[in-house]
């Protein structure tokens, strides 16, 4: 689908924590996009017209409305601007943007996500399990803490239905014994399965996507399997 330019309202917001919020917005009428695409949202600061760019947290299969995994960023004026909107308040958008899309020919898939850049994936994941991939699909999150991680319930479900695993790894758990606690990067060894035939997607802020680019290229991984979006 082309991109369009729409004005969306803001129906409702999900409080995750104290910085980060789904916030869910209505769509226009029959808006196509593929999992993985992004919107631009305008927002306007002393008379300056200012874009910023978020992916698509709901999957192309709901109607009606689109959401975003939103991180509130210290000192950001969009996402401030977000963080700080009321449900009836209206905003213009342009989307869907981007070609950061679950490739054809990818067998086997690896999510390697950090904060909000687990976005795209969610949306990517209802994909697979609305079309019953049948590869084998490995995610890793990296957030803070436990009760950062969004969508447990339904990963968990997606999960018994497809040949998927997850891994949650965590750098400020307080849970002592937690087994991947630190970042996603130090645990790319000891998952990723030997020979893996399929891609990797990364999404997140630059210095973790190159981290772990670097990472993967040390386990022998050709950056035709690697496919990536940069929050930065
Ligand atoms: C294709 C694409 C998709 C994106 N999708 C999302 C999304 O789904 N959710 C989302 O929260 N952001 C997303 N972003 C980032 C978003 O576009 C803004 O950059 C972010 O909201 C900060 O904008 P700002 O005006 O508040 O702050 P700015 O003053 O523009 O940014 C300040 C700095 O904040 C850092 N930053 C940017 N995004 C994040 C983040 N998510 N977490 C922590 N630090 C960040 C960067 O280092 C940036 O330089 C995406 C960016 C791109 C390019």
């Amino acid at each position: 689908m082309a991109a369009v330019k729409f004005i969306s309202k803001l129906l409702k917001v999900e409080d995750v924590n104290e910085s980060t919020k789904i916030l869910h917005f209505s769509s226009p009428e029959n808006f196509e996009f593929r999992a993985g695409q992004y919107v631009m949202i305008a927002f306007y600061s002393d008379g300056k017209r200012i874009l910023r760019s978020y992916s698509i947290f709901s999957s192309p299969y709901e109607k009606d409305e689109i959401s975003f995994y939103l991180k509130k960023v210290e000192g950001g004026y969009a996402s401030n601007f977000l963080f700080n909107m009321n449900v009836g308040d209206e905003i213009e958008m342009k989307g869907p943007l981007g070609n950061f899309v679950i490739e054809e020919s990818s067998k086997n898939i690896f999510f390697i996500s950090t904060g909000t850049g687990f976005a795209p994936f969610m949306s990517m994941i209802e994909e697979l399990f609305q079309k019953k991939f049948s590869g084998k699909i490995i995610l890793i999150r990296g957030h803070r803490r436990e009760e950062d991680l969004v969508c447990n319930e339904r990963l968990k479900k997606i999960s018994s239905h497809l040949n998927f695993e997850i891994y949650n790894v965590l750098s400020k758990s307080e849970n002592k014994n937690y087994e991947f606690k630190g970042h996603v990067q130090d645990f790319l060894e000891e998952i990723v399965p030997p020979n893996f035939n399929g891609d990797f997607y990364i999404c997140g802020l630059k210095e973790m996507v190159f981290q772990v680019r670097e990472k993967l290229h040390s386990l022998g991984i050709s950056d035709g399997q690697i496919f990536f979006e940069r929050y930065d």
